[in-house]
């Protein structure tokens, strides 16, 4: 299994990301816990039935970020998968809602239709043909029929793709696929997650991270030591600098800063969202690591809650 493993991103108000996420979009919210480097803040977790990798896309909120801009070594966009006659029904829900968006289009053939969320962070849906078999995950806000189904994939804006390229080929498991214009397309065996189109764009100015921007992009490790495996080939083949492995509680997870300088990660499918609470509950209580199961009281005192005041 190879592809992406989950994208982050910096949102602002909490509860806003929360209802367009899962209400506006219908996506599942698989896990409320914090931000375990800085555990004031929350880290949202948006995917699937059960958060199988390839779908899951999560959040830092926090109150107040200062817009980002998009530019240079930042992900552009982050696509989503629906089946192909599903557009229509999508682009009447997004005029219903009022959520910014932009005529449909065509990139590789495929029909794309291009949107913001809240904080103004670019996103597409992604018509694709046969997606309509895969299992879509509904609460009754959108029909299953419809549902997103996981990722399309990210576009990279980057000032020079053949360094960053040639780390997605030779340790990610994608292959170069095809081109059109400055977008090189890669491919991964994954229908959820499976695609990484990197944009060539010289002499643009450098982006600016801050809410609706993309914090990190992970990529599939099957397990520890494929992991392993990945970051020896990461320091030996590409003279990367990964970082020791940290344990995320539902993945384990190396990072590195990739030569177009965008923050990567690679992720292990294991053990997943059920380790902590039952695929039945996911997402209902705020779930804190053992270390900090201690603070709990203070942690929940800090976090603005999700609930509208009655
Ligand atoms: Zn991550």
């Amino acid at each position: 299994m190879s592809g992406i493993h989950h994208v982050t991103a910096i949102a602002g108000n909490a509860l806003r990301n929360f209802d367009f996420y899962t209400r506006s979009l219908g996506l599942r919210f698989v896990k409320k816990t914090v931000n375990f480097d800085d555990p004031g803040t929350y880290h949202f977790y948006y995917g699937d039935e059960t958060g199988h990798p390839g779908t899951i896309l999560t959040f830092f909120p926090w109150e107040g970020a200062v817009a980002g801009r998009g530019g240079v070594g930042q992900t552009q966009q982050t696509a989503f998968r629906v089946p192909a006659r599903s557009l229509g029904y999508w682009t009447h829900r997004f005029i219903e809602k009022g959520i910014a968006h932009e005529a449909l289009e065509k990139r590789f053939g495929e029909a794309v239709l291009p949107f913001t969320d809240p904080d103004g962070m670019s996103l597409a849906l992604v018509g694709v043909p046969g997606a309509e078999n895969e299992a879509g995950w509904s609460n009754g806000d959108v029909p299953g029929e419809h549902a997103i189904r996981g990722f399309h994939g990210v576009t990279l804006l980057l000032e020079n793709a053949a360094k960053t390229s040639s780390i997605l080929t030779d340790v990610f498991g994608f292959k170069e696929t095809v081109r059109e214009g400055s977008i090189i397309r890669l491919t991964a065996d994954n229908a959820a997650g499976g695609i990484v189109d990197i944009y060539e764009a010289k002499g643009f100015l450098p982006g600016r991270q801050g809410a609706g921007s993309v914090h990190h992009v992970a990529f599939r490790a099957v397990d520890d030591a494929d992991q392993a495996e990945m970051s020896r080939k990461l320091v030996e083949t590409h003279g990367q600098h990964p970082t020791e492995q940290k344990d995320r509680n539902y993945f384990r997870s190396v990072y590195f800063r990739e030569p177009g300088g965008i923050l990567l990660e690679i992720a292990t499918d294991i053990p997943g969202f059920a380790v902590d609470e039952p695929v039945e509950s996911l997402g209902e209580h705020l779930k804190l690591p053992a270390f900090l199961e201690p603070h709990r009281n203070d942690i929940e005192g800090v976090l603005p809650p999700l609930e509208r005041a009655a």
